[in-house]
């Protein structure tokens, strides 16, 4: 039989990139499972997006995930959305499919649901706090009221944002939900079942930090997530689970939203835990991964 040299590529289109850990765990999967695959981390700058969506067809890729800037730029390039990807308005995974349409998904909130649904938590039924209205807790609040999440109440520093995100999901989900604003030292109401960091408080150069909440109302019984996954054992984490609550941190969400990637692109199951191994050795070191 003629060798095949060609690889199928996928990879991601953002700016900055350099820090983004989706292609190790991917090529992790890739070779775990001997797939011909490769993913690239791409820097592309908006002023490049419209020639690099075009190369996404021209060179035949399978596919391409999107961070910022242009989760919401991609929406006119792509031929189909999936639902929840409709709602939330963003997309962070493109798939070419045989015909040459690009489908649009995002699997942000999905992989976060998945990950608390293998920390033992489920959405269903329960009443949620997020803190932050930005993209990731878009993706997140739609994906819970769609997983037929009780109430959600969002929390933002900037109350309209807060608003705006409350109206979505009432008005497209049938999840009640209420906005608030973010005062300093806020108490979570004790009928929280879910409490979400979702904005970027705690990240990198700002591991020191932590949301401004009053950590004492933080009760056992609670299951506390935080997005953050660099580091994966936050300040936030480390005070929730001082006061006796469930911890899942954000390397499960990061995993999981990667093995939908993996299988939307190669039709295959993800090895997941050859992926949470990989990003355990990049950022675990040795802390809880909850995974
Ligand atoms: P956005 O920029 O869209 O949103 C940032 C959010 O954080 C906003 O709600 C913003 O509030 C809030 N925020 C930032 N700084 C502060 C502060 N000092 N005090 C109070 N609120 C603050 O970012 P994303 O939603 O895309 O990303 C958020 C985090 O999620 C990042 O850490 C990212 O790495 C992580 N993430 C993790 C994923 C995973 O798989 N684990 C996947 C995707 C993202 P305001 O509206 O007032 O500006």
């Amino acid at each position: 039989m003629e060798k095949n040299y060609r690889a199928e590529l996928t990879g991601v289109f953002g700016d900055p990139v350099e820090g983004n850990p989706t292609g190790v765990m991917e090529e992790a999967a890739y070779e775990a499972l001997g797939l011909n695959f490769r993913y690239i981390t791409m820097k592309v700058t908006p002023d490049g997006f419209p020639d690099a969506m075009k190369a996404v067809r021209a060179i035949h890729m399978k596919g391409v995930n999107l961070t910022m800037p242009h989760k919401i730029k991609v929406l006119p390039y792509l031929d189909e959305l999936s639902p929840a990807a409709k709602i939330i308005g963003a997309v962070n995974t493109v798939v070419v499919r045989e015909d040459g349409t690009l489908f649009g998904e995002n699997t942000d909130g999905k992989g976060f649901v998945e990950a608390l649904l293998r920390c033992g938590e489920s959405p269903e039924g329960k009443n949620i706090v997020i803190l932050g209205a930005g993209g990731a807790a878009r993706a997140i609040a739609v994906e819970c009221a769609l997983a037929g999440a009780r109430k959600i109440t969002v929390v933002n520093r900037t109350a309209q944002r807060a608003r705006e995100l409350a109206d979505l999901i009432r008005s497209e989900t049938a999840c009640e939900a209420v906005a608030a604003g973010w005062e300093a030292g806020q108490g979570i109401p004790q009928d929280t079942d879910i409490l979400i960091n979702a904005t970027s408080i705690g990240l990198g150069e700002d591991r020191a930090n932590r949301p401004d909440i009053d950590y004492d109302t933080i009760r056992p019984g609670m299951t506390v997530s935080d997005v953050v996954f660099n580091p994966s054992n936050t300040l936030f984490l480390q005070a929730a689970a001082e006061r006796g609550a469930k911890t899942v941190n954000g390397l499960g969400m990061l995993a999981c939203q990667g093995a939908r990637n993996f299988t939307l692109w190669t039709g295959r199951d993800a090895p997941l835990s050859v992926m949470i191994d990989k990003l355990k050795e990049e950022f675990g070191e040795g802390q809880d991964t909850s995974l």
